[in-house]
């Protein structure tokens, strides 16, 4: 059915292609910074991977028949599935959906749980894209992160995954932890060169209600890393890979030439998308479904043969805020040409002053109709992009 194929050099540009998320909401142990939907109770496991099947079956319309380029099991922990799992759930996919022969397969594995026996099968089946969750080398920041792996089963990880053939992977990373020093932070960017990976996140940590940081926080149990020193680190971190021939493409994402990921590229330039499992999200261009993300109550409506979403029907200002919140992030930046012939929204004359503002503080420059943030614009983002948001 499907096999490996190699990875050909993607464009950015094209959009006449969807793809798919599987989510997979289980855990060894819940990492202390995380507010994904997980459970770490494995015994629903074999029902919602028989409810994930179910699902796609149920959704494969969809998408209309649109190429599928890009496949993504994340979670939780899709490496805790066993292969005939994944290999159930790939073939169930090219049954019900045109996937693409050079489809980008992506997988996310934490390295505790990675063998060469699973790697070897994640190859065969047709996984060409690894996305290892590594986020340290440092045993004392990943304890204190509560994750399920050593530094020295990180790098043993990435090693078995080259000999097994994979040679597209991401590594994960995360800084702006108050126990992670500047020399912390550099010792692991080195670490991550010396992998050689084709792709590398590198996440900023965010505080979240309802995880075990949030609730240490919120007890003044621990504190904010310094924000002088995360920015430090931000800076020091885009340097560092630039210097090593990385291209900074997205905030947190950088790639070696043509590396791009797809599939989250495909987010940021408003492509279709399903997402199967509990807690994922579909976006067919016109609105928003959200899967329930309980598992017990997934398994339950889609034994009766129903999806279990809610909906959101986008107007023309969620369209354009979510196209300047995602795109302000990246190295292609926010287009306010395209705004205006897509929406008929004059962005560029609207927002002039703050335009300006933006260009006399160093934060952006402007290239035709287009706005890109500098490496001091990028740290405040979310800030700009909100500032530029458009009402109903
Ligand atoms: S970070 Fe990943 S492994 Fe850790 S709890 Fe969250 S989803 Fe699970």
């Amino acid at each position: 059915m499907y096999r490996n194929q190699p990875i050909p050099l993607i464009s950015i540009q094209e959009n006449s292609h969807a793809a798919i998320y599987l989510h997979i909401p289980f855990c060894k142990q819940a990492c202390h910074y995380c507010a994904f939907h997980f459970s770490t109770n494995l015994k629903l496991k074999s029902l919602v991977i028989t409810s994930m099947l179910k699902e796609i079956k149920l959704r494969q319309n969809d998408l209309q028949g649109m190429p599928i380029t890009s496949i993504y099991f994340g979670g939780g922990t899709p490496s805790l599935l066993s292969l005939p799992e994944i290999d159930q759930l790939l073939n169930q996919l090219v049954l019900y959906f045109p996937i693409a022969p050079s489809a980008e397969v992506t997988l996310e594995a934490n390295p505790d749980d990675i063998t060469l026996e699973k790697l070897q099968g994640w190859h065969h089946m047709g996984i060409n894209r690894l996305s290892i969750g590594i986020q340290s080398f440092n045993d004392t920041v990943l304890r204190y992160m509560n994750r399920a792996h050593t530094g020295a089963m990180a790098q043993r990880s990435i090693a078995w995954a080259r000999a097994a053939g994979f040679n597209n992977l991401n590594i994960d990373l995360m800084y702006g932890l108050s126990v992670t020093t500047t020399q912390d932070w550099s010792a692991d960017l080195r670490q991550v060169l010396l992998l050689e990976p084709e792709h590398i996140s590198a996440y900023c940590l965010t505080i979240k209600p309802k995880t075990v940081l949030g609730y240490w926080h919120q007890k003044g149990i621990m504190v904010e890393a310094d924000e002088t020193l995360t920015v430090e680190q931000f800076e020091w971190t885009v340097e560092t890979l630039c210097k090593q021939g990385y291209l900074h493409y997205e905030i947190s994402n950088f790639c070696k030439p043509e590396r791009y990921s797809r599939h989250n590229t495909n987010y940021w330039k408003s492509g279709p998308y399903i997402g199967i499992g509990p807690g994922a999200h579909s976006y067919n261009r016109l609105q928003r479904q959200s899967n329930i993300d309980h598992n017990a109550l997934y398994v339950k409506a889609i034994e009766y043969g129903k999806l279990p979403y809610t909906e959101e029907i986008l107007t023309i200002a969620n369209h354009v805020n979510e196209y300047i919140m995602t795109n302000i992030r990246t190295c292609w930046g926010c287009d306010f040409d395209w705004i205006y012939k897509k929406y008929a929204i004059d962005l560029m004359y609207i927002q002039k002053d703050y335009l300006k503002k933006i260009i006399l503080r160093g934060l952006g420059y402007m290239n035709d109709h287009t706005l890109y943030l500098t490496n001091s614009g990028k740290l405040l983002a979310d800030q700009i992009a909100s500032d530029l948001f458009v009402e109903d």
